[in-house]
């Protein structure tokens, strides 16, 4: 059992203060209630509030951020950007992987994140083939979310094609490529080290409608369990809605909608692209849309109708994508700031006379655990895990203020530099700021870098 004291707690959505948690050895919540410090095994003196999910991350592109922020010839749009993540991930081994993924998990836990949905695509070696252990590449994500304590949704990723309608995939594509029948095979040994490692699950994630064709969808629904999580881009660029158009006469949502039972398993991942029968088909089917506002604004994809959305009662979630800049509290500034900018008004995402920032990260709280199969008590309750971060209440940004404007004050006028405890089932990983192996994963980082670099 491990004891935590809090002066102060965001629990069930509510403030409370001299709260004594206590953690059972599997991370369950077995009781809180009030205590005293001199009770504690830790004691914090802060603001303690929810661990974040973060639905959608690919890790080897943390490796890649800041090298695509240069025109070039052709359009500067999300296409050019995918051209130099191909030339990237060309080199990629399997220890550089877990290199680059063991120093963005760190960024990740530093800044609130408590668990990563990583949508896995980079599967076979650089020629293409597949290694001899097929799981080679999602290993060594394992292997990272053990090394640094992050809670692991893996989301292996079904990849068939270059386009709509069956297109051959491109030479730099066949890093992703699996049949069906080689991508189960992996998704079941994948699910058979589930009970090995800690805070592990397993979903599935068909990359997207351009690339997954209706038969290998269907036959992928119809062989995993009914309540596996199921992730898929859809609707990020007017392109491929219009590429989907050409194929299908209808939308990708619309297409999904007609086709799949939508249900609160699946994940949408951006979405970004919607008419108002298909925000309505979304919000009404419990589905999650992940919503990835940094990487979403990099590569100048659009702006989700957050606000129509979530007016309906759509369930949303946060998520790093390309992993351009990690910051959960810029995710949440900037699904808000787009909002503003486009409705030219304030305080959009928020219920009246309550705080805009609690009910945006509230929302993306439950709706990223759901979306991550850890659906029930995100909220730091009894019966949920002992996921928390705890806010510095002697950083600028907070101190002297109201308890009821802290997190708006860390979304809207703090960063990274707010968070400084963060506990995994009760077990803290970051202290201070700091996360204990951090100069370690930051030197092999650091050299991975160098060789990526150098090969460019
Ligand atoms: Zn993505």
């Amino acid at each position: 059992m491990i004891k935590h004291y809090f002066s102060d707690i965001l629990s069930g959505g509510r403030w409370l203060q001299d709260l004594l948690m206590t953690v059972d050895p599997s991370g369950s919540i077995i009781s809180l209630s009030k205590g005293s410090s001199s009770e504690a095994d830790h004691s914090h003196t802060g603001y303690a509030v929810p661990g974040m999910a973060n639905v959608h991350s690919h890790a080897f592109q943390r490796a890649m951020a800041g090298l695509a922020e240069f025109s070039g010839n052709e359009a500067d749009s999300f296409w050019s950007w995918r051209n130099v993540m191909y030339s990237f991930l060309g080199e990629i081994s399997p220890d550089q992987l877990q290199a680059i993924a063991s120093q963005l998990y760190v960024e990740m836990l530093k800044a609130g994140f408590t668990s990563v949905g990583e949508f896995h695509y980079l599967h076979n070696d650089t020629d293409g083939q597949a290694f001899s252990n097929p799981a080679e590449m999602s290993d060594k994500i394992v292997a990272a979310t053990l090394e640094t304590g992050i809670g692991l949704t893996l989301l292996p990723v079904l990849y068939q094609y270059g386009g709509f309608g069956a297109m051959e995939p491109k030479a730099q594509q066949r890093r992703f490529t699996h049949s069906l029948d080689h991508f189960v095979d992996l998704v079941d040994k994948l699910q058979k080290r589930v009970p090995d490692v800690a805070g592990m699950s397993i979903g599935v994630a068909p990359h997207s409608l351009r690339a997954v064709d209706p038969e290998a969808l269907m036959g992928l629904l119809n062989t995993i369990s009914a309540d596996m999580p199921c992730h898929i881009h859809i609707a990020e660029q007017n392109q491929e809605v219009e590429d989907c158009v050409n194929w299908s006469d209808q939308r990708p949502v619309e297409w999904l909608n007609n086709n799949v039972d939508l249900s609160d398993r699946w994940c949408l991942v951006h979405a970004t692209h919607l008419v108002p029968n298909e925000i309505a088909a979304i919000a009404n089917s419990g589905a999650v849309v992940g919503l990835c506002p940094i990487t979403e604004a990099n590569l100048g994809d659009g702006l989700f109708p957050a606000s129509e959305f979530m007016g309906q009662g759509g369930r949303i979630a946060l998520g790093s994508d390309s992993n351009i800049l990690i910051s959960l509290a810029e995710e949440c500034r900037l699904l808000e700031y787009g909002q503003r900018l486009n409705l030219q008004s304030r305080n959009i995402l928020g219920s009246k006379n309550a705080s805009t920032g609690e009910r945006i990260f509230l929302e993306a709280v439950t709706g990223g655990h759901q979306a991550l199969g850890r659906p029930g008590k995100s909220g730091l309750e009894v019966g949920g895990q002992g996921n928390f971060a705890v806010l510095d209440p002697l950083h600028p940004s907070i101190i002297g203020k109201p308890k009821h404007t802290v997190i708006d004050s860390w979304l809207f006028a703090g960063d990274n530099s707010v968070v400084k405890d963060v506990a995994i089932d009760g077990k803290l990983v970051v202290i201070d700021g700091h996360h204990s192996s951090e100069e370690v994963i930051k030197e092999r980082f650091g050299k991975a870098m160098t060789e990526l670099v150098a090969s460019l």
